[in-house]
């Protein structure tokens, strides 16, 4: 199985070369180059998610040095709960919350750590991650459980929750959080500068942990294949998924998941007020914004980067408005859902989670599949004054809180790191 570029001039390689480069070398994101049809077999709906993911990914890892490891990268990876609840009888939640740092960046941060772990690397290889909330707290976890590579973190100063800033700063000298004075795509952008850096690519060998990286996207298509089967088995109807979307990688993964014959009906992009997704279904075009700071933090993004690989999938709108739709919705709306579903339904959603729900009281179709990405207990500044009691908090995150901190604060621009690093 080959990967090629979104921009088609870079050469076109295999997974262990795609992860390992995370950008292609024209600047494009790695892609399919031919999609698999997976012929799924009756037994799948109710096998365990992490042999699923084995029988899920193997077509992309065919003819790959890691084909031979993948059975057990995905046994050690997904050896956590993953529940698929119904909410009445026409709608269920897909709950990715239940890793180590409760949030569903655990799934690609975790296979990514072990595939890393069992390539060739040089001695100065480091991961270098721009984080909105999530990924930077997923990927110090998984590299520090998995691998002795070294992990250099950014995240937007007083941008993200106290117990997301707990997640990144507790993994001692291995893990190098950095506060970054700017948001979340100004640490994108410092990312992107390191590796064009000429300076930077001959101290290290740097690996991207974003969600543009393979070896994230490809996981992540596992959630909504195990929930889209489980789902059909028990209604015998095809689900569409909602799902809470910022960089956009996570909604990629399900359009991956509907092209190689997964039943989803579609896919929604359930964004916050980033409208960036939003304004191109409406309109067709693509327009620059201003980063909006919202209670969905994970999801402040301007740009997603992963929508090239929409665009690439579907070059046309009306195509993509065939098998996808997208939602934008406020703050306001964000406190109003919290508060609803808890007290009618004693449903206590995260704030970005709160969004797929809100975006499915407003759809009037049956058989919808709600993406959950983060544990509520990781919101409870937010939480906790909307519905007026305590959260109660997951071992894993008890455990974290008890850490040492310790963040390093930079400015938005390259030397001010260097400084640091150097
Ligand atoms: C990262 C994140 C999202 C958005 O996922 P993308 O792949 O960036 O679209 C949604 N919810 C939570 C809790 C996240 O951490």
């Amino acid at each position: 199985m080959k990967f090629r570029s979104t921009r088609k001039t870079a050469k076109s390689c295999q997974i262990s070369e795609a992860i390992q480069q995370g950008l292609a070398t024209d600047g494009g994101l790695f892609v399919p180059q031919d999609w698999p049809h997976m012929s799924i077999q009756p037994e799948w709906p109710r096998l365990s998610f992490a042999k699923l993911s084995i029988e899920v990914l193997r077509p992309f890892f065919t003819g790959d040095q890691l084909e031979k490891k993948l059975d057990e990268i995905c046994t050690r990876a997904f050896d956590f709960p993953v529940p698929v609840q119904d909410l009445g009888n026409d709608t269920a939640v897909l709950e990715l919350f239940y890793g180590p740092t409760n949030a569903f960046k655990d799934f690609g941060a975790r296979f990514l750590a072990l595939c890393l772990n069992e390539l060739p690397r040089t001695l100065n290889r480091m991961v270098l991650v721009a984080t909105s909330g999530d990924t930077g707290g997923a990927g110090a976890a998984a590299f520090s459980e998995f691998t002795d590579i070294p992990v250099v973190i950014l995240y937007p100063k007083g941008k993200i929750s106290p117990r997301q800033e707990k997640q990144l700063t507790v993994w001692g000298n291995r893990v190098r959080a950095f506060a970054v004075n700017g948001d979340f795509d100004d640490c994108q952008k410092l990312v992107k500068e390191a590796f064009n850096s000429p300076d930077w690519r001959k101290r290290f060998d740097l690996v991207s942990a974003n969600s543009i990286n393979l070896g994230r996207l490809l996981p992540q298509m596992v959630g909504f294949v195990f929930a889209s089967l489980k789902y059909q088995a028990d209604h015998g109807a095809e689900p569409g998924v909602i799902v809470p979307t910022g960089n956009a990688g996570h909604a990629v993964s399900a359009l991956w998941a509907r092209k190689i014959g997964f039943p989803i009906r579609k896919v929604i992009f359930a964004h916050n007020a980033n409208q960036a997704v939003y304004g191109y279904f409406r309109s067709g075009q693509w327009r620059a914004r201003k980063t909006i700071a919202t209670l969905a933090n994970a999801m402040d993004v301007s740009e997603p980067s992963n929508f090239e690989r929409v665009l690439d999938l579907y070059p046309s709108l009306e195509e993509l408005k065939k098998v996808a739709d997208a939602y934008s919705i406020t703050d306001d709306q964000i406190c109003a859902t919290v508060k609803t579903e808890w007290t009618l339904h004693r449903q206590l959603w995260c704030p970005h989670s709160a969004i797929a729900a809100c975006v499915r009281q407003q759809l009037t179709d049956p058989h919808w599949i709600i993406a959950a990405t983060a544990h509520p207990a990781k919101f409870e500044t937010v939480l906790e004054p909307l519905i007026g009691s305590k959260i109660e908090i997951p071992i894993n995150l008890k455990n974290l809180l008890s850490l040492k901190s310790k963040s390093e604060l930079v400015n938005a621009n390259l030397k001010s790191l260097q400084a640091a690093l150097f």
